[in-house]
């Protein structure tokens, strides 16, 4: 890219790294101390954006490398937002209502001043929600008075988007349905496996099974899923909505969580946590195309021994970029108190991704080089070239 080594340290470098000690009083009545992160990794494209990761797994470098991919992701489609991202070393599933309300106003309280419509803006990621978001705009608001756009993927009825909840899971589907298109296959009774039926893995399904592809398998924290001739998602759907989980479906075979990712299947999309795809497991992957829609779901060296064995990877930075694009919508709504039918967010959404996806398509080809590399390209090329321009 011709990067100089001062501006490649620049851009690497985050902006800020907040830690702050985030103590609660639990139903019990006992105090539990936990960790809370932001980091604010780049704004020289604007305002900093990024999810908010309820998680077991969150550490102060996890949350840095999800910062830095926001900032890429949010250049590559053209949004004008920088990358931050934040998390709390957390099982929330292992909380209260109550106590998660608590734990959430409690962090808002330390870092209400770092973030905001114009500085930083948080959105949902693993383990947060609608409702999560709603206690963030509560309680920021009484520091600073009315304003819906200091967070986004906020609940439909509190100056949310009307799909911002399906867009993560839409954006992986119509990409998924642009790669098998340039590759010249068709979507109708393609093999999908996709690990997670969380919001992203859920909506991804849906969007994949009514457009005629055969999800074979999908899974979540507590097990796995294979039906050859494809899972009836809706009915799996309703299955989660009732049990809170994807095993004991009776529509498909149980299967361990490992075996999704080696299965015999046409596109794999990891749509759960980070570090799945390692080099050990990439060895056996039997699919022809991966979609990365959880964020840094590959281990570079995996990554290598992929490219070298011809699968085609859709890289995270796009293929899961629907999120944010629609968290720009809906910021962009409350800005203005206008809000926008779901036909015109969804066209608007069809028309960013197909955007970036051809744009990142065609580097590639020009290039000679994988669509990661080629996205890295675009993301880090616009915001080295506002770095440059805007001074620092
Ligand atoms: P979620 O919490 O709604 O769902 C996560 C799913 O993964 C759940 O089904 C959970 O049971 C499952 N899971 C957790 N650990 C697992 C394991 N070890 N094996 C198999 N399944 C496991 O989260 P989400 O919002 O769907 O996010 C999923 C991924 O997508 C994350 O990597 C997130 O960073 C990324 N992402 C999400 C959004 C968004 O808008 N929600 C946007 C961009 C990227």
């Amino acid at each position: 890219m011709g990067l100089s080594s001062n501006m490649q340290t620049l851009l690497l470098t985050p902006e800020r790294e907040v830690k702050v000690q985030v103590a609660m009083e639990m139903d019990n009545g006992e105090i539990a101390t936990h960790i809370g992160y932001r980091i604010q990794h780049n704004k020289s494209r604007g305002p900093m954006k990024g999810g908010l990761r309820y998680h077991p797994e969150v550490d102060q470098d996890e949350v840095l490398s999800l910062a830095t991919l926001m900032t890429w992701k949010t250049a590559i489609v053209d949004i004008p937002y920088g990358g931050a991202k934040g998390g709390i070393q957390i099982d929330a599933r292992k909380l209260s209502m109550p106590e998660l309300e608590r734990l959430t106003r409690k962090f808002i309280d330390e870092i209400h001043d770092m973030i905001g419509p114009d500085k930083d803006i948080p959105a949902p990621d693993m383990g947060t929600n609608a409702q999560v978001m709603a206690w963030i705009m509560n309680q920021y608001q009484k520091y600073h008075g009315f304003n819906p756009a200091c967070v986004t993927g906020k609940p439909v009825e509190l100056h949310g988007a009307d799909g911002r909840e399906e867009a993560t899971g839409r954006g992986v589907g119509l990409l998924t349905i642009a790669l098998l298109d340039k590759m010249h296959e068709r979507i109708e009774g393609s093999k999908i496996a996709i690990q997670g039926f969380g919001n992203v893995g859920r909506f991804a399904a849906q969007f994949l099974h009514e457009r005629g592809a055969k999800i074979i398998s999908t899974s979540d924290a507590y097990g796995g899923l294979m039906n050859e001739d494809g899972i009836d998602i809706p009915a799996l759907s309703k299955h989660v909505e009732k049990t809170g989980k994807v095993v004991e479906f009776s529509g498909a075979d149980a299967i361990a969580n490992i075996e999704l990712l080696t299965c015999n299947c046409d596109v794999l999309i990891p749509a759960a946590i980070g570090g799945v795809l390692t080099p050990e497991i990439a060895t056996d992957i039997r699919a022809k195309y991966i979609v990365e829609a959880a964020n840094n779901p590959t281990h570079p060296e995996a990554d290598h021994l992929l490219n070298s064995r011809g699968i085609v990877i859709l890289p995270d930075v796009l293929a899961n970029a629907g999120g944010v694009t629609v968290s720009y919508f809906e910021w962009v709504q409350n800005r203005q108190h206008f809000r926008w039918e779901l036909e015109r967010v969804r066209q608007e959404l069809d028309n960013k991704m197909t955007k970036a996806f051809d744009q990142i398509w065609n580097l590639a080809t020009e290039k000679k080089v994988n669509l990661r590399l080629a996205a890295y390209l675009l993301g880090i090329g616009r915001v080295g070239r506002a770095t440059a321009m805007g001074g620092f």
